[in-house]
């Protein structure tokens, strides 16, 4: 098994005061935009798929390069065998549909919500990137989608957001969005669709991936890394 953590692109779309309301920062909150590659055997995984090649709606400016990851990793998009996206936000998809042999697995209740007509209508990026998909498998609960890798439910960011593990590693996508989460994980983000839901959410899994030492691999972090107790909540410690 491998992991690696691809960077797409990097950017801002808020300040953190517009991100997450308690903090007052008028500071440009600045992003990795992040794709995790896992490595089981013949089998290459790929959790999102990244803000996608201009012109893109979200985070317009910066250069998206995860192909280019993938080439340096010795992976075409042929190669790709599986894509798991966490949830359908617009800086998860941005490649979706690069990958000819995958099959493409997400949440039954992200698939309901967001490629609902009404949602369609918002969000041309699903219109154009996920609903020409012809491989696409929905799911409800915990399921190995590949040899020893398993997505699990972790509802809140949205109705059917989902983590990934696989021996020793996790990509959880956007269950915690910024570092200031990990230390208090009842800190509200804007993007959360229910808020107690993610806020419970993200206490109950970052403990798990903690306890574990988990290797995480997050949507919006530099790096891999493990959560580790400190106080009332946790840290994050990069490799
Ligand atoms: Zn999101
Ligand atoms: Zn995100």
């Amino acid at each position: 098994m491998t992991a690696d953590a691809l960077v797409d692109c990097e950017g801002t779309f808020a300040t953190l005061r517009q991100a997450f309301p308690a903090i007052h920062s008028d500071v440009d909150w600045w992003i990795p935009v992040n794709c995790a590659l896992l490595r089981s055997g013949d089998t290459s995984v790929l959790v999102d798929t990244g803000a996608g090649p201009k012109p893109r709606p979200f985070m317009p400016d910066g250069e998206a390069r995860l192909l280019d990851e993938l080439a340096r990793r010795g992976v075409s998009p042929e190669d790709v065998d599986v894509v798991v996206h966490t949830h359908l936000h617009v800086d998860h998809v941005g490649w979706t549909g690069s990958f000819p042999n995958a099959r493409y697995v997400v949440h039954e209740q992200d698939w309901a919500y967001f490629m609902s007509e009404r949602s369609l209508a918002d969000r041309p990026h699903l219109r154009e990137k996920v609903l020409p998909l012809e491989r696409v498998e929905c799911v409800t609960a915990e399921t190995e989608i590949a040899p020893r890798i398993h997505m699990q439910p972790a509802p809140g960011h949205t109705p059917g957001h989902v983590i990934v593990r696989a021996e020793g590693v996790a990509a959880i996508g956007d269950l915690v969005a910024h570092e200031l989460q990990v230390a208090d994980p009842s800190l509200f983000f804007v993007n959360d669709m229910d808020a107690g839901v993610a806020a419970a959410t993200r206490r109950r899994v970052v403990a798990e991936l903690a306890a574990d030492g988990t290797r995480v691999i997050a949507g919006h972090f530099r790096g891999i890394g493990r959560f580790e107790p400190a106080g009332k909540g946790f840290r994050w410690a990069v490799e």
